[in-house]
């Protein structure tokens, strides 16, 4: 079991900066997934995590331990690659137990290991046979029993379920979570994959352009996304934007859009800009007649129980989720009804939102 503290972690490619000054904490325990776009510094952090890249600057503690520049060997930490990178001539079993064999574990522990390993995955019955003809999410399989049966004080994993489709993706996030929740190692996990990060994390780290933005559990974040990147990159369909007024002091209540008045949390502090960005999630809009700003149906989609209905409005297209009681004609014109307690503004000159409700405020706390 392990703490893991990034402190300052920097890393430059000759000019070219990928990771700026990342400060965080992983906790003994956690599952903490990085989250960003491609090219956004998540595997350069790993990998130094890992000690597999040199910081250029800052330092990296396991246990509170300075292990800046260890090297990746004695560091104690597991890496899953995102390859099923297994010894194709070796069998199941003796792939799972190579870290232990290489090691020099007497052979009696070494088959223990592996077995009660291979039980936990649920392989036992493949132990015998070889990697060749096994299906990716077997394959997947052994490539984790090969991480875990060195029982490492934290794994590291990059983008390990990227190569899989879909349904199986989904399966495997629920096994991964439901193995970390028995084996309850610390875990540092890498995707660009927001649906595999809300549904595995207990803390999601989002990343753009070499720099952390936000850390803080799945419904926090969806909740009350520090900046706009933020908030357009988790959620699905994402959370919709609408042009608004800008220039307000703190402790703003509302703001204008396309003439309507959009009540919403306090504004921190003041905005300058000439115009803001007013961030609001498909469920958190309503239509109704009386709903203050108005706009035309442009489309909808039905998805089971509930309906995806698009909205054109002066302010922007936006698209509201409402169950299918709801009844809307293309080309209608309806009202729109904000969740006040809900909805963010965006500086856009700094991308930082200005006004959400607090989270302990929305009840998850
Ligand atoms: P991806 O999911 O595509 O791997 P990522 O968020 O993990 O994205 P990194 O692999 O950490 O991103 O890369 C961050 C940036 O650093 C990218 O622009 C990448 O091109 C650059 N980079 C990474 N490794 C090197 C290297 N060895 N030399 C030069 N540039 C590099």
């Amino acid at each position: 079991m392990a703490e893991i503290r990034v402190e300052n972690l920097k890393k430059n490619f000759d000019d070219f900066v990928a990771v700026h000054d990342s400060s965080f904490t992983v906790e003994d325990g956690e599952f903490f997934v990085m989250l960003g776009p491609s090219g956004c510094g998540k595997t350069t952090t790993l990998r130094m995590i890992a000690g597999l890249e040199m910081p250029t600057e800052g330092k990296i503690l396991l246990d509170g331990e300075d292990v800046t520049f260890n090297r990746g060997s004695e560091r104690d930490i597991a890496f899953v690659f995102q390859l099923f990178a297994l010894y194709p001539h070796m069998s199941v079993r003796r792939n799972i137990s190579f870290p232990l064999r290489i090691g020099g574990m007497p052979r009696r522990e070494v088959r223990e290991r592996t077995e009660e390993v291979a039980r936990l995955l649920q392989i036992e019955h493949l132990l015998d046979r070889g990697v060749g003809g096994l299906a990716a999410g077997d394959r997947q399989r052994v490539a984790l029993g090969r991480a875990i049966v060195r029982r490492a004080k934290a794994f590291l994993m990059d983008e390990p379920l990227g190569a899989l489709d879909a349904e199986f993706r989904d399966r495997m996030c629920e096994e991964l979570r439901l193995l970390h929740n028995r084996i309850g190692a610390t875990t540092v996990y890498v995707t660009h994959d927001q649906i595999e990060a809300m549904s595995m994390a207990d803390r999601i780290c989002i990343m753009n352009q070499g720099e952390v933005l936000q850390i803080g559990p799945p419904l926090e974040v969806y909740e009350r996304p520090a900046t706009k990147f933020v908030a357009g990159f988790i959620g699905s369909p994402a959370m919709n934007f609408l042009r608004a007024m800008g220039k307000l002091p703190a402790g703003a209540t509302e703001v204008g859009i396309n003439g309507a008045t959009i009540a919403m949390p306090e504004t921190r502090e003041p905005l300058t800009a000439d115009e803001a960005v007013l961030g609001a999630r498909p469920e958190h809009i309503r239509i109704s007649d009386d709903g203050p700003l108005r706009g035309r149906v442009f489309g909808v989609e039905y998805m089971g129980a509930r309906q995806l209905i698009t909205v054109d409005t002066e302010a922007g297209r936006l698209r509201v989720r409402a169950p299918n009681t709801v009844k809307v004609a293309y080309g209608e014109t309806v009202g729109l009804t904000f969740d006040a307690e809900r909805v963010v503004l965006f500086d856009p000159e700094s991308d930082r939102a200005v006004a959400s409700t607090l989270f302990e405020e929305a009840g998850h706390g």
